[in-house]
């Protein structure tokens, strides 16, 4: 069953049409890998999944719901209520620097105002121990490394119960000593059927825990399938080109 539909998406900055009618589904408990070389277009296309992009034209609809059909926004709170089926983890963390972990954790659900607090405070600290960091729920951002700041932010976007996450390059801005503790906490996400689309440079990830891969070039889907079409037939020249650059 597709949870989103993508289909002829198109987005221009002035005159650089940065996707060109991309189209793709994601199916519920799917993990999409994303890869494709820089500026191919990937952040704005997951950006415009969660309405931080507004698209040029084509289609968005997660769960049966469109938030743009044919180009035509959907009403904002209708909009509203899409996006809040989506969490999205950004590469440089974006967590609140002036709030301690557990504010950072707290914060959204708070404003929402649609459970207690006692609800609110005991789902933090269960998402601090699944990340391992319920002993660092005083700090502040400053003081985490960056593994450590990324698996809050990865706690952050749980705090809203999405039914799918987004991840735009999530280790790209770690040391590598430090993306492998990032990479286990989206593992176990996996395993427990979250349904995400993850924007990735690691080839391993792709391999191991995706389901699907999809192979971007020049604001186009070039290709995507299982990870083992894609890494052992690629069917498109472009793609064999990347492949052999990243692996
Ligand atoms: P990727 O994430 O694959 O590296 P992006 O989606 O960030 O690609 O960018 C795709 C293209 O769009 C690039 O050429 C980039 O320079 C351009 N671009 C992205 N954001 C903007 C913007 N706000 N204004 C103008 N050009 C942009
Ligand atoms: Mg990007």
């Amino acid at each position: 069953m597709a949870i989103i539909e993508v289909s002829n998406l198109k987005k221009s900055y002035g005159k650089l049409d940065v996707l060109k009618q991309i189209t793709f589904d994601v199916n519920k408990n799917d993990v999409v890998a994303v890869i494709g070389p820089s500026g191919s277009g990937k952040s704005t296309m997951l950006r415009s999944l969660i309405h931080l992009e507004e698209i040029d034209g084509g289609s968005i609809c997660v769960s049966g719901n469109h938030m743009v059909k044919d180009g035509v926004y959907a009403k904002p709170h209708e909009i509203k209520q899409i996006t809040g089926k989506m969490g999205m983890v950004f590469q440089h963390f974006n967590l609140f620097p002036h709030l301690t972990v557990k504010e950072n954790l707290e914060l959204a659900p708070k404003m929402l105002k649609k459970e207690t607090s006692a609800e609110i405070q005991q789902r933090s600290q269960e998402l601090l121990e699944k990340i391992g960091l319920s002993n660092r729920a005083a700090a502040y951002p400053a003081n985490l490394s960056g593994g450590q700041k990324q698996r809050v932010a990865i706690a952050r976007a749980l705090m809203m119960n999405p039914e799918i996450l987004l991840f735009d390059e999530p280790t790209s801005a770690l040391d590598p000593e430090l993306t492998g503790e990032v990479l286990q906490v989206m593992k176990d996400l996996a395993q427990e059927q979250m349904t995400m689309i993850v924007v990735t440079h690691e080839m391993g990830f792709a391999k191991e825990v995706a389901n699907k891969v999809m192979f971007m070039d020049n604001g186009e889907v070039v290709e995507s399938g299982s990870p083992e079409q894609l890494f052992m037939k690629p069917q498109f020249e472009r793609t064999k080109t990347f492949l052999n650059r990243s692996l």
